[in-house]
C-alpha cells in the first residue's frame, strides 16, 4: 500500500477540523458495514461448507518471513457485559472450558493437517469473549497445541485481548513465557455509574495492577479498548475517564462507538430505558476524546485507533504501510488468516470461511471432523478489486489509481466510473480530493467518515438495503 497523492503532501494521521465535522457529521450518520471484511458476512453462502475450506487452505500462501496470521475465539465470560455484541458463551461451568479444548486441539490439527506444510505460524491473536477466562494452565495446553503443529516464523508477534477483572499474575507470566508481547485490555469506561449501568465493574486500580505487571514482565504494546455512546456517558464523564487512562499511558487505544444492534444483543434493549446519549451528545463525546488524544501526542490511526508517535502502528500509517483484517489494523502484509473456535472467520485461499457459532454444534462438527464451516465466500475478480479499494480507503485514507493499474492491470476510474460519481457529496462536502486519473484523497475532516466512503464502492449494498430488517450498526 501506499500514500495515494503525494502530490498534495496527504498525511493520513493529521487531525480533522473538529467544528467542521460536527457541522457535517448528522448527515452522514448512517448504517453501515464497518469492513472487516469485502464482502461482508451477511452476503456470505451457506454452501460453503467444510470440503469448501479444506480446499481453501490447501491453496494459503504466507510471506516465507512473515508467516500466516491465526485467530483463535474462546467464547467464556465469567458474566454479561450488557452492551457486548460478541460471539460469547456466559459460563461458570468448569467443565466448558475442558471441552473447549479437547475439541480445539483436534481443530489445530485438522487445520495444520489441510495446510501446506510450508506454512509458518506469523502471528497470533488470542480473543474472545474472554480468553483468560482460561485458567494458565489452559493457556498452557492451549499453547502446546499450537507449537505441536505450527512453526512460528522468525520474529512472529502473539498478541492477547484480556479483561482485567479475570486476568492475575500467573496469567501474565504464562503468556509471557509462551511469547506474547501484546496485551490489549478491555477498559471501556472508568465512571462508576457508566459500569454500573453496563455491568461491568472495574475499578482504576484493577486495570493499574495489570497495566503495571505487564509492563513490568516485558509485554511491549499494551492496548486499552474504550468506548463511546454507552448509558449515562456525557462529555464530562469521559473526560475523567480519559484523565485515568492517559495517568497509564497505553500504547495504542481502539476508542470504538457503542453498537446499538439489538436485534442481535437483546439485553441492549434495557439501555433504552436509561440515559443513553443523543446522537448529538455521542458526537461530541468522540470528537473531543479525539482532541484530547491528540492533544496528548497520539496519531489517530485509520478510523478510531490512535497510538503513540513511536509505535509501530503509527509509524505504519504514516507511511502508507497499514493493513487491516479481523484482528484489527496492523502492520504486517496481509497474508492469510486462519481462524479457529466457534464463529471465527478465516480468509485464505481466495476464500471467507466461518465456523458455526454455538458452542455445543462447533464442538460436534470438530470432534466429528476437524471443520465447523457453515457459510463462507470465494471471492470474484470483481469481490477482490472492490476488496482491495476499500482496504485502502480504511487503511490509507486514499486510493492511488496508479497502484491500481499496477496491482490489476486496467484503471480505476473507468472501472468505477459510476462509483466516483457517487463521491461528489464528499468532494462538494470538502472530504475528498479526487485527481485527474480518479485518485482519492480523503481530507483530514474526511478521514473520519471512512466507512460512508468505503460504502460508494461496495456492489452489495444497493441489494442488502432493499431487504428487510436491520442489519449494521451507526458509522459514527
Ligand atoms: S467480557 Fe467481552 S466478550 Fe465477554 S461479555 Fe463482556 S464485552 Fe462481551
Amino acid at each position: 500500500m501506499s500514500t495515494a497523492d503525494p502530490q498534495t503532501d496527504h498525511d493520513p494521521t493529521a487531525p480533522p477540523d473538529f467544528d467542521r465535522l460536527t457541522a457535517l457529521l448528522p448527515r452522514y450518520e448512517l448504517a453501515g458495514p464497518r469492513y472487516t471484511s469485502y464482502p461482508t458476512a451477511p452476503v456470505w453462502s451457506d454452501d460453503f461448507g467444510p470440503s469448501d475450506f479444506a480446499a481453501a487452505l490447501a491453496r494459503a500462501q504466507a510471506p516465507a518471513d512473515a508467516g500466516f496470521a491465526m485467530y483463535i475465539h474462546i467464547p467464556f465470560c465469567r458474566e454479561l457485559c450488557h452492551y457486548c455484541a460478541c460471539n460469547r458463551v456466559i459460563t461458570k461451568s468448569e467443565v466448558l472450558p475442558e471441552r473447549y479444548l479437547e475439541a480445539i486441539g483436534r481443530e489445530i490439527e485438522a487445520i495444520a493437517g489441510h495446510l501446506p506444510t510450508d506454512m509458518r505460524l506469523g502471528e497470533l491473536h488470542l480473543g474472545g469473549g474472554t480468553p483468560t477466562h482460561l485458567d494458565p494452565k489452559q493457556i498452557e495446553t492451549l499453547m502446546g497445541f499450537v507449537d505441536a503443529s505450527f512453526e512460528r516464523a522468525t520474529d512472529a508477534e502473539f498478541s492477547i485481548e484480556v479483561d482485567p477483572r479475570v486476568t492475575t499474575e500467573d496469567h501474565i507470566d504464562t503468556l509471557h513465557a509462551r511469547g506474547f508481547r501484546r496485551i490489549s485490555l478491555g477498559v471501556q469506561d472508568f465512571d462508576p455509574k457508566v459500569q454500573q449501568a453496563v455491568h461491568r465493574i472495574q475499578p482504576p486500580e484493577q486495570v493499574a495492577a495489570l497495566t503495571d505487571y505487564a509492563r513490568k514482565r516485558d509485554f511491549e504494546s499494551v492496548n486499552f479498548d474504550l468506548i463511546y455512546g454507552l448509558p449515562h456517558q456525557t462529555v464530562e464523564s469521559f473526560d475523567a475517564t480519559l484523565d485515568h487512562v492517559f495517568d497509564f499511558e497505553p500504547d495504542r487505544v481502539a476508542l470504538y462507538s457503542y453498537a446499538h444492534v439489538t436485534w442481535i444483543a437483546k439485553q441492549q434493549r434495557g439501555f433504552e430505558r436509561m440515559d443513553l446519549p443523543s446522537g448529538d451528545e455521542k458526537l461530541r463525546i468522540m470528537l473531543h476524546a479525539m482532541r484530547r488524544f491528540i492533544d496528548k501526542g497520539y496519531v489517530h490511526i485509520g478510523m478510531d485507533h490512535f497510538a503513540k508517535r513511536e509505535d509501530s502502528l503509527a509509524v505504519a500509517a504514516a507511511r502508507g504501510e497499514l493493513h487491516r483484517n479481523f484482528m484489527g489494523y496492523m502492520t504486517r502484509p496481509p497474508g492469510d488468516l486462519v481462524a479457529l473456535g466457534p464463529s471465527a472467520i478465516s480468509k485464505v485461499g481466495g476464500c471467507y470461511a466461518q465456523s458455526l457459532r454455538g458452542f455445543d454444534e462447533w464442538e460436534t462438527a470438530v470432534l466429528d471432523h476437524g471443520l465447523a464451516t457453515f457459510r463462507g465466500h470465494t471471492l470474484s475478480a470483481d469481490d477482490e478489486r472492490r476488496a482491495w479499494v476499500i482496504e485502502e480507503i480504511m487503511c490509507g485514507a486514499a486510493v492511488d489509481a496508479g497502484e491500481y493499474r499496477a496491482r490489476f492491470g486496467s484503471e480505476f476510474k473507468r472501472d468505477f466510473a459510476s462509483e466516483l460519481e457517487d463521491t461528489t457529496e464528499f468532494v462538494e462536502d470538502e472530504l475528498l480530493r479526487v485527481g485527474e486519473d480518479g485518485s482519492l484523497t480523503a481530507t483530514p475532516t474526511g478521514s473520519m467518515l471512512l466507512r460512508n466512503l468505503a460504502m460508494c464502492f461496495d456492489a452489495y449494498l444497493p441489494g442488502q438495503n432493499a431487504e428487510a430488517g436491520p442489519k449494521f450498526s451507526k458509522t459514527i
